[in-house]
């Protein structure tokens, strides 16, 4: 009995212990991306204001965690000048921009190190092209896109402080000039503060705030290495579940250290329908997720700490098949849907989809005569088309099989 009574009092304690540290996180994460997506840092526009006060802001957490700057000369930040299009097919007004990555190390006096990166710019109050905006100019606060992806790193960065997986250094990177281009990652990795071949692995974060009730967490860039099928499928997070793609070219940082080759992973909560838009706010953020994301992440660091450099594959890029395509339906795609067929997550106003009457939660099942059972089947349908033909589209809605006429 008495031991029993111990055995209780001891659980009670470990419990609490657990979970006030986990309120303590839940809090730092829901600071971060507060303050981050706050109107008084302007959407974070690269080479804005907004922007250097996010910088500074990374800085001083990046300190807090016990790291060391790592940047130019010393300094925690690494700056880069670039030209940008106002225009984003060309035919614009060129700019000269200055983007500044922040860059915090734990050094272990390890061999090899692991990159841990998320991109901190956003939209400004809308940049050309990149806003889905459709009214009057406004901050695109970019609570998700990529607050959230920021403040997992900076989780991170602490748990990785105090861990016992030494056989790695940690290089920590808060990306600029995403948005307009992967400008940040691209210099990083033609200018770097440390030597690219000791790299071992590089995790990237684009938005992991809002893990779905399912708790599909999507991965991409899982064919970048043979290792990480194996060590994914042994990590359990609070029901996490895995959904993977292998290519390690994506509209993510994360492309920049792929193209030299490093084995990499994007972590990535999925589309919504406040993507690119003013409306992506800190509100709307589950920071609990976003605490799930991360302890899953270190769970993956913690398993590969001693199993040395990792190998790396190259992978076939469906983004380039992407990129051929002559006609779009304009709707976005749900990336964590998991049944059969390509769910649309939202539908953009005057596109074909939304002209012929499809709707945000319909699953295309056929494009003309083509199959659909997932988004690469989909992406093959539409390649089959160019601007001006006309096709029927079959979709799912709720329980009934709609048959609508698109013309591209
Ligand atoms: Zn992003």
């Amino acid at each position: 009995m008495k031991k029993c009574f111990s055995f209780l009092i001891a659980l009670t304690i470990w419990s609490s212990a657990f979970s006030q540290n986990r309120e303590t996180d839940l809090q730092h994460l829901r600071v971060d991306v507060v303050y981050l997506a706050s109107n008084m840092l302007e959407g974070r526009e690269t080479g804005k204001k907004g922007e250097s006060l996010a910088a500074q802001y990374i800085a001083e957490r990046f300190a807090q965690a016990g790291l060391q700057p790592k940047g130019n000369n010393g300094t925690w930040y690494h700056t880069f000048d670039f030209k940008y299009n106002t225009h984003p097919h060309g035919g614009g007004e060129e700019e000269n921009r200055t983007g500044t990555n922040v860059v915090g190390f734990l050094d272990n006096g390890a061999a090899t190190t692991v990159v841990i990166g998320a991109h901190y710019d956003h939209l400004g109050m809308g940049l050309e092209g990149s806003s889905l905006n459709a009214g009057e100019p406004a901050i695109h606060n970019g609570a998700d896109d990529n607050a959230s992806g920021v403040a997992a790193m900076l989780l991170l960065a602490g748990y990785l402080k105090n861990s016992s997986a030494k056989h790695n250094n940690y290089l920590f990177i808060a990306f600029s000039g995403e948005e307009m281009g992967l400008f940040g990652s691209k210099n990083f990795v033609n200018a770097p503060t440390i030597d690219l071949d000791k790299v071992n692995y590089m995790l990237n974060m684009d938005m992991v705030g809002r893990l779905n009730e399912e708790k599909v967490l999507a991965i991409n860039g899982a064919g970048t290495s043979p290792a990480w099928k194996d060590a994914l499928e042994k990590i359990s997070q609070n029901g996490i579940k895995v959904k993977t793609t292998d290519s390690g070219v994506g509209p993510s940082d994360h492309t920049s250290f792929y193209l030299k080759d490093i084995p990499v992973l994007h972590f990535f909560t999925g589309q919504h329908s406040d993507y690119h838009k003013p409306s992506d706010d800190s509100e709307l953020v589950n920071y609990e997720g976003i605490f799930d994301v991360a302890n899953f992440m270190l769970q993956l660091i913690e398993q590969l700490d001693n199993t040395g450099k990792l190998a790396f594959t190259k992978t076939k890029d469906e983004q380039q098949q992407a990129a051929s395509f002559k006609v779009t339906l304009g709707v976005m795609p749900d990336y964590v849907y998991d049944g059969e067929g390509m769910r649309i997550d939202a539908v953009l106003d005057d596109r074909p989809a939304k002209k012929a009457g499809l709707e945000g939660g319909d699953v295309i099942i056929q494009i003309g005569d083509k199959e659909v059972k997932n988004i690469y089947d989909y992406m093959d349908g539409l390649a089959l088309y160019k601007k001006g033909d006309k096709t029927k589209v079959k979709v799912k809605r709720k329980n009934k099989t709609i048959e609508k006429e698109v013309e591209f």
